[in-house]
């Protein structure tokens, strides 16, 4: 097909969306390692992680053999009002980079929760009201998750309580007001209101909170009561199911104009945007059909995959969740109060941290005054103004554009373009008022986390 016929958005017909997630565990060969019960360290059953999470959600959690497992129609009638994504070709940049490289990016910021967490919100609501449940907590850091769970909560009728990083809960106002506006209460953490909470305030006083943190507070609060469970908006393998929706779409999209991606790059917190996008790319990797360069790119004061070491770790910084085997800064890590970028998360979905110790993807780090510079670019010329998260994978997306004016090669990039940035404006601020910082951890400061794994 000529280059003329691409169009510069691709959408799909109804018709051509998916209709089942696809498992990458399915195809692996080393599949990633259980979630450990943390007092008695032997893997958890089903049973005991039907106290946590849903029936359904627990079955798709442990589920490593089943490549395809179907989108309930609800689900896929509520995917309407949002799906698909365009894919877009990002001519305009190309264009100001005089680079030969194609770049394409896959856009999830086109609903009111600005980024692709929707995607397994409604997921996870749907399942919660399936078993009858009242209501549902979480944690949420930047608060896109927030506000994603409160929409799906609210579509569905579900009681939903928000425990919110206490930073972000003050730099965004209006994040906190947007859940409220579809009925969820929002809590700043740490707070008063849970046991690990005051804990938390009392060791740390004045802390801005982390996301370790507010999950042991939401997974608290959802333990007393037992017609309510705790939800996830990443980390977890059924959330890299639910997204994988972002990169079935986006392969079915290519597939249709016959374009191929060399490298294929996402920005990581705790992996689920892009193991979503990876996962059928992937899939076809490890089956030996196609091969691609999977990059993963992650905050310099947060590094997980490039500086943490690959080893069981408690998912929350009360060490009441499971534990779980991935790349880790020690579930004690705080990263610095300056950095804004979302992406806070210590450790690393377990899936896509075992990819990465097979060498089946590759990581990076970048420090945020490189990645608002790329935010600022973007914005300038492709018109969206995208969240610092997302912003990550643009700056990455542009250094390799950058390599192939230099070495003449026209590979073809496709990064994902997470979510939109109208409520970071305070970090967009402090960035063109020169007042940002590139706060990077020191080797001693990442030993003395890690020094306090759990010994397995
Ligand atoms: C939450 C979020 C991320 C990071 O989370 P992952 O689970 O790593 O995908 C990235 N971008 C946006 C816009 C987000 O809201």
């Amino acid at each position: 097909m000529s280059e003329k016929t691409i169009p510069y958005k691709i959408y799909l017909e109804e018709s051509e969306m998916p209709k089942a997630w696809y498992n990458v565990r399915a195809d692996m060969k080393n599949k990633p390692a259980p979630l450990l019960n943390p007092a008695t360290h032997e893997p958890l059953t089903a049973e005991e992680l039907s106290h946590v999470f849903c029936e359904e959600l627990v079955a798709q959690e442990l589920d490593n053999d089943n490549a395809y497992i179907d989108i309930p129609e609800e689900i896929r009638n509520f995917y309407k009002m949002y799906r698909p994504s365009p894919l877009v070709r990002a001519y305009c940049l190309e264009e100001k980079l005089q680079t030969p490289a194609k770049i394409y990016y896959k856009f999830e910021g086109n609903n009111t929760s600005g980024s692709h967490k929707l995607n397994s919100a409604i997921a996870q609501a749907y399942y919660a009201k399936k078993q009858g449940l009242k209501g549902v907590t979480t944690e949420t850091g930047a608060g896109q998750w927030g506000t994603a769970l409160s929409m799906a909560c609210s579509y569905l009728d579900l009681d939903c309580k928000v425990y919110m990083v206490k930073v972000s809960y003050e730099q965004k106002p209006f994040r906190r007001e947007v859940m409220r506006t579809y009925g969820a209460s929002v809590v700043p953490s740490p707070s008063d209101t849970t046991e690990v909470g005051r804990k938390i305030l009392a060791e740390h006083p004045g802390t801005g909170g982390s996301l370790g943190c507010a999950i042991s507070e939401a997974v608290e609060v959802a333990g007393r009561d037992p017609s309510y469970r705790y939800v996830l908006g990443s980390v977890l393998n059924q959330v890299l199911l639910h997204q994988s929706v972002i990169g079935l779409e986006t392969k079915i999209a290519m597939d249709k104009y016959g374009i191929k991606p060399d490298v294929i790059i996402g920005c990581a917190g705790g992996g689920s945007n892009l193991g979503g996008l990876i996962s059928p790319f992937m899939g076809e990797k490890l089956r030996g059909e196609a091969d691609y360069q999977f990059i993963a790119i992650e905050p310099a004061s947060c590094p997980s995959f490039t500086r943490g070491t690959f080893a069981y770790d408690f998912c929350d910084t009360g060490k009441i969740c499971p534990l779980a085997k991935m790349y880790t800064l020690g579930s004690d890590f705080m990263p610095s109060p300056n950095h804004a970028g979302g992406l806070r998360f210590h450790g690393m979905s377990s899936t896509l941290s075992q990819l990465y110790h097979d060498g089946l993807m590759e990581a990076r780090s970048v420090e945020q005054t490189s990645v608002f510079e790329a935010a600022e670019q973007f914005a300038r010329v492709e018109g969206i103004l995208p969240a610092p998260e997302s912003s990550h994978a643009i700056r990455a997306a542009i250094d390799e554009a950058l390599k192939c004016k230099e070495t003449g090669e026209e590979k073809t990039i496709l990064f994902g373009l997470t979510g939109t940035g109208y409520f970071d404006m305070v970090a967009y601020e402090k960035f063109h008022d020169g007042e940002m910082s590139d706060d990077i951890p020191t080797d001693e400061v990442i030993a003395e986390s890690i020094a306090k794994l759990p010994k397995i």
